[in-house]
């Protein structure tokens, strides 16, 4: 059986796209953006999979890719197309070549016209396809940068792309409407630069005209994707908080767990965000906990410290998660929620201020 998802970046509207094999837990990754690497981090811990390639399917301008990141986060080995021109890749992957993760895998096929080295993944059934910048939901990627050449694109997609199954199913590197799957056949009745019976004549002349924007991002995307994502200082931008052990959720929450917190119970606020009355019921409340009630944090956050990290409390750890959201639009910077909040607290055996005997606490937990 097959994983899929299909993750999203806002900022560039790119499809990073997941896949593993269900038993084995193997796992490759296509695409993946600099900024989201927590996230998708947290994702594939969470699925507990092992992660075994992060695939490009070109040198992007409008994002940098997070290889070398999961790279150091996982372990897995970079792969890229021999053409892209990258240093740092473990892997340069030729037309034909196939990436195997358990019992399935991806072959590679060459597919330029947006970038000289532009691949596209086909999976092993033919089901499933991942362009790139290659051929987009009714659209293409643009030809007017890098080594753009309408013409070897037109025949990219027609000789690569449109060979595969009419139901297979193709995914692109990017879509800016929110479009996020199509298939062969419909591409080739409906889209509207290279379908139905549009001519490589057609298609150049369309791709000339389309007068886009430089995009943003190219001066800064391209160089570090042809370092395959590398930092360029030793400090890595995405590094995890050092105030204590914590743990990044793919909800996108930091954690901490009971142990961690009580390490730390002496140096940073608890906040709980529970209501007066459970504060004072009978889960109890940790040592030192400020009460300020999650429907009043908005108002009430300046009455905590902002040179101490803060860490939110609630029963189970949901409104938490929630006041965590509240203190970083305030500006709070060091924060993190108590995972499972005062039920696991007290199932774990922490001290508390106030409460009853744990078997009452049971009855509460509903
Ligand atoms: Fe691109």
């Amino acid at each position: 059986m097959l994983l899929f998802r299909q993750l999203f970046d806002p900022k560039s509207s790119t499809y990073t796209n997941l896949l593993a094999n269900r038993s084995s837990g193997e796992a490759v990754v296509i695409d993946p953006v600099f900024e989201q690497v927590r996230r998708d981090a947290a994702l594939i811990g969470e699925l507990g999979l092992e992660l075994l390639y992060s695939l490009e399917t070109h040198i992007h301008a409008d994002h940098v890719t997070s290889g070398s990141l999961l790279k150091q986060r996982t372990g897995c080995r970079i792969a890229v197309s021999a053409d892209s021109g990258a240093a740092g890749a473990d892997c340069y992957l030729v037309p034909d070549d196939v990436i195997t993760f358990g019992r399935r895998s991806l072959a590679v096929r060459k597919t330029p016209g947006h970038t000289s080295g532009c691949l596209t993944y086909v999976l092993d059934d033919r089901s499933m396809a991942f362009t790139g910048d290659c051929l987009l939901v009714r659209g293409s990627g643009r030809t007017d940068f890098q080594e753009g050449d309408p013409a070897a694109m037109y025949r990219s997609i027609h000789q690569q792309i449109f060979t595969l199954p009419e139901d297979c199913l193709l995914y692109p590197a990017h879509d800016y409407r929110g479009l996020t799957v199509t298939s062969v056949g419909e591409e080739r009745r409906f889209n509207p630069r290279l379908g139905g019976e549009a001519a490589e004549t057609d298609f150049t002349g369309y791709m000339k005209n389309l007068r886009l924007a430089h995009p943003k991002q190219i001066d800064v995307a391209v160089p570090a994707n042809l370092q395959c994502g590398r930092p360029a200082s030793e400090v890595d931008a995405t590094a995890d908080p050092q105030w204590a052990a914590l743990h990044y959720s793919f909800a996108g929450v930091w954690e901490i767990d009971p142990h961690g917190l009580e390490e730390h119970q002496r140096t940073v606020q608890i906040l709980d965000v529970r209501e007066p009355a459970e504060f004072s019921g009978p889960l109890g409340h940790i040592r030192g906990a400020v009460l300020i009630p999650l429907g009043a944090l908005a108002e009430r956050a300046g009455e905590l410290a902002r040179d101490r990290p803060v860490v939110a409390v609630c029963r189970a750890g949901s409104r938490s998660a929630q006041a965590t959201v509240i203190l970083r639009e305030q500006g709070f910077t060091e924060i993190a929620n108590l995972a499972g909040g005062m039920l696991r607290w007290r199932a774990e055996g922490h001290p508390v201020e106030g409460g009853g005997a744990l078997e009452h606490v049971a009855e509460y937990s509903i």
